[in-house]
């Protein structure tokens, strides 16, 4: 294990004098807390540009809106805590912020052992290498590498369970499917090939372990040097034996749970299995916006551009019957015939164009910053789109409207 070494800033601001604010009161923002703490370094208040958030206290400290923030001094250090680093490092800048720090030289080898952040190690460690993909994105410029945060690969169009709400759009297929392996092969290879690097691979369907095959596939993505993790979502309704359980005793996988309650039937015997057979896990209890729908709504660009930008899935790209879309909703709307497909908002992997073409073509989908054809079929997907009851259950799938 490598020896953490505090950052130097770290030793200024110790020795107190100047505000100390985290800005996004989030699961990074916790981190930053508790490791500047731990290094004496006194903390003034976390801010957020969520409405939700504001207003409350997180580990004692007050949440600001942003716009208090004009209330300190223009020499306070302000640590960038959240996933929109270029919006926020704009609008302090616009403030007259100019010690802007990310976290990742705080936190990257911090020893959180003990800790009381509510998170356990191997999610601290997944929060931390997503931050500083994060920061590499941010920081990426047109002659730098070209690694992908996340890729999802859908294994299958089919689920265990109906969600009426599902933001994957599961609930409208008819006749779903797995995917086609051979084509799933060659398109990650041609991927993988093109770009420099991968933080995560996810691996989902609809429910993953309904195709009896996953095996085939997480024993294929973990085989990649340039990838970090391999990351499977299961909705626990499922316990897999054979090869689909082999494939997952592997230091690169983590299987992450969504625990449905009731719905996941399978959820304790999952984990007991997945324990017994020293398999890296978590399990969460999910929050849900409304975000299933598909209907197409009149609106204008900054509006589209807008949703897009403040939208949590915006770079979770997704690789779906040999095409690669920019987010989850668009691959499987378009998919589903419901969008229409827009060449700009898609890398076709069978087109049979591969090395520095493909390369390009996936660096102008990723680093895209205005909005998808898809938006204009979505209700959004951030802070200020409406919670709904997770995983209501329909008995036939929605019909295409
Ligand atoms: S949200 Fe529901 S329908 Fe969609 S993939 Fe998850 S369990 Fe399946
Ligand atoms: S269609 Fe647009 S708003 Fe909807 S999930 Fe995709 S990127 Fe987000």
């Amino acid at each position: 294990m490598n020896t953490y070494v505090a950052p130097d800033l770290v030793a200024e601001l110790a020795a107190g004098g100047r505000p100390v604010v985290l800005f996004g009161a989030g699961d990074i923002g916790v981190l930053a807390h508790e490791a500047l703490t731990r290094l004496g370094v006194p903390v003034t208040c976390f801010a957020d540009g969520r409405q939700s958030k504001q207003g409350q206290t997180l580990r004692g400290l007050d949440i600001r809106a942003p716009e208090r923030l004009t209330e300190l001094p223009a020499d306070s250090h302000i640590f960038l805590c959240g996933n929109y680093l270029h919006t926020m490092t704009a609008r302090l800048r616009a403030m007259g912020f100019t010690e802007i720090h990310d976290c990742v030289a705080l936190l990257d080898g911090f020893d959180f052992r003990g800790s009381d952040t509510g998170m356990d190690l191997v999610l601290i460690e997944r929060k931390i290498a997503l931050h500083k993909q994060e920061c590499m994105k941010a920081g990426e410029s047109a002659d730098d590498p070209l690694v992908l945060k996340y890729l999802d690969v859908v294994v299958t169009e089919a689920c265990s369970m109906k969600c009426q709400d599902c933001s994957n759009l599961m609930q409208y297929y008819t006749k779903p499917r797995h995917s086609d392996l051979d084509l799933l092969d060659s398109a990650v290879d041609r991927i993988v090939e093109a770009i420099d690097g991968i933080y995560e691979f996810r691996v989902l369907g609809g429910e993953p372990f309904v195709n009896p095959r996953v095996h085939r596939v997480i024993s294929k993505l973990t085989g990649y040097e340039q990838v970090q993790k391999v990351v499977i979502y299961t909705n626990a309704t499922i316990v897999p034996r054979g090869d689909n359980l082999d494939c997952l005793r592997h230091d690169k996988v983590i299987v992450e749970i969504t625990n449905y309650g009731a719905h996941s039937r399978k959820h304790d015997e999952l984990v007991a299995t997945l324990k017994e057979n020293g398999v890296t896990h978590l399990s969460k209890i999910p929050v849900w916006t409304d975000s299933g729908r598909i209907r197409f709504v009149e609106r204008g660009d900054a509006e589209l551009d807008d949703m897009f930008r403040n939208c949590c899935v915006n770079d979770v790209l997704t690789l779906l019957n040999g095409k690669l879309y920019r987010c989850p909703f668009s691959a499987n709307g378009t998919n589903l015939g419901a969008i229409p497909e827009d060449p700009a908002d898609v890398v076709d992997l069978t087109s049979g164009r591969s090395g520095a073409a493909l390369r390009a073509d996936i660096r102008r989908l990723y680093g895209r910053t205005t909005h998808l054809r898809a938006c204009g079929y979505c209700n959004g997907r951030d802070y200020r789109t409406p919670r709904i009851e997770a995983a209501i259950q329909i008995r036939k799938p929605l019909p295409l409207v």
